[in-house]
């Protein structure tokens, strides 16, 4: 499979936008004086333009996941890169993508945004992928299979033998979510991704490393496929604030992981007391994440009395599979023990 073959004509046709900072890229020498991007020269600690490609940002995301820089791009949160995703990869009104509902409720907007059809190939009821479902679902115009694993809202991560099947007979894009792959005790993909042309892992700074305020997506894939994002990204995408606070962040990866641990532990700890003290509890699913899914007797009932007592959880309901489902992020231990109480109290 070629990837390129994959491209849009016209954005392999594109020239991009060249920015002031891609013509003249040594920002740092100190010697020079820069008036050639029409910038406030009054210093005020953000009077210049971001670095387009945030280069200390990703020599530091490349030291953590043990990536070359080159493999690595950012987005304003995950879904500006998935939206790129779409716009290099679907012919607005000729391509399809596929999803595996239930799954993150992006994917199915930005299709929608493209004008791009979505192939909806259910999970089975362990929330597992139907390979062979999938496979038979595509056709030469399916561009890209969206996997999330961990998945929101199910919490489970898919099986080996699935993904990688997958990776292998899907003719198209593999765009893997791994934004809760920080919570789960499994294997990311990432250490794989040199084998698998077609795969893109998508992971975030909303969830486990705790940024959701400063919109921070990452994607890792080859380097051809980086050079055509690139190709069409904002030149000025990740704004200057956002490099900041998460540079300081990620030089604390002892407080990630630490917190990380937290999370997990109340996780089981949440788990545990949902399934023996709450009655109208009937499943608890198997999580990966930082949050749970549960099964109730009536789950917008369930939601209501909750909000009485203070406490705001996801109604899942309505989508398919999750029948009188509830998805409940795991807070911290004070909320969590604020959340049980209110759940045993409306028995
Ligand atoms: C929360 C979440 C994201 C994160 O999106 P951002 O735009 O980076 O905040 C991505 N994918 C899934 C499945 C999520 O649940």
């Amino acid at each position: 499979m070629k990837i390129l073959d994959l491209v849009r004509d016209n954005i392999k046709d594109l020239q991009p936008y060249s920015s002031a900072r891609d013509e003249y890229k040594d920002a740092t020498s100190k010697e020079m004086i820069f008036l050639d991007a029409n910038e406030n020269p009054f210093e005020n600690g953000v009077n210049r333009y971001p670095d387009p490609q945030q280069n200390n940002l990703k020599d530091l995301l490349s030291e953590i996941k043990n990536i070359d820089k080159k493999n690595i791009l950012l987005g304003n949160g995950s879904d500006e890169v998935l939206d790129l995703i779409f716009r290099v990869f679907c012919e607005p009104n000729k391509d399809n993508i596929i999803t595996l509902p239930p799954t993150y409720g992006m994917y199915s907007v930005l299709a929608n945004i493209n004008a791009v059809e979505n192939k909806k190939v259910l999970l089975n009821k362990d929330f597992q992928p139907r390979v062979s479902q999938i496979l038979d679902s595509a056709d030469k115009n399916s561009k890209i299979l969206f996997l999330c694993s961990p998945n929101n809202p199910t919490g489970n991560s898919f099986t080996v033998n699935a993904v990688e099947e997958l990776l292998i007979k899907f003719k198209g894009i593999v765009v893997l979510d791994e934004a809760y792959i920080d919570f789960s005790d499994k294997k990311s993909w990432l250490e794989r991704l040199e084998e698998f042309p077609n795969l893109i892992i998508i992971q975030t700074l909303s969830k486990a490393f705790g940024l959701a305020g400063v919109r921070l997506g990452v994607c890792y894939a080859s380097k051809e496929i980086i050079n055509v994002l690139n190709k069409i990204k904002p030149p000025y995408n990740v704004n200057e604030l956002t490099q900041q606070r998460a540079i300081v962040r990620l030089q604390k990866t002892d407080e990630i992981y630490n917190e990380v641990g937290q999370l997990v532990s109340e996780r089981k700890r949440l788990k545990k007391e949902l399934e023996s003290c709450v009655g109208y509890i009937e499943e608890v699913f198997p999580s990966d994440g930082n949050f749970l899914l549960l099964k109730v007797d009536d789950a917008t009932k369930r939601y209501n009395q909750l909000i009485e007592y203070g406490v705001v959880i996801r109604n899942r309901t309505t989508q398919p599979l999750c029948e009188n489902c509830l998805r409940i992020s795991v807070g911290i231990c004070e909320e969590n023990q604020k959340l049980l109480r209110a759940l045993k109290a409306i028995q």
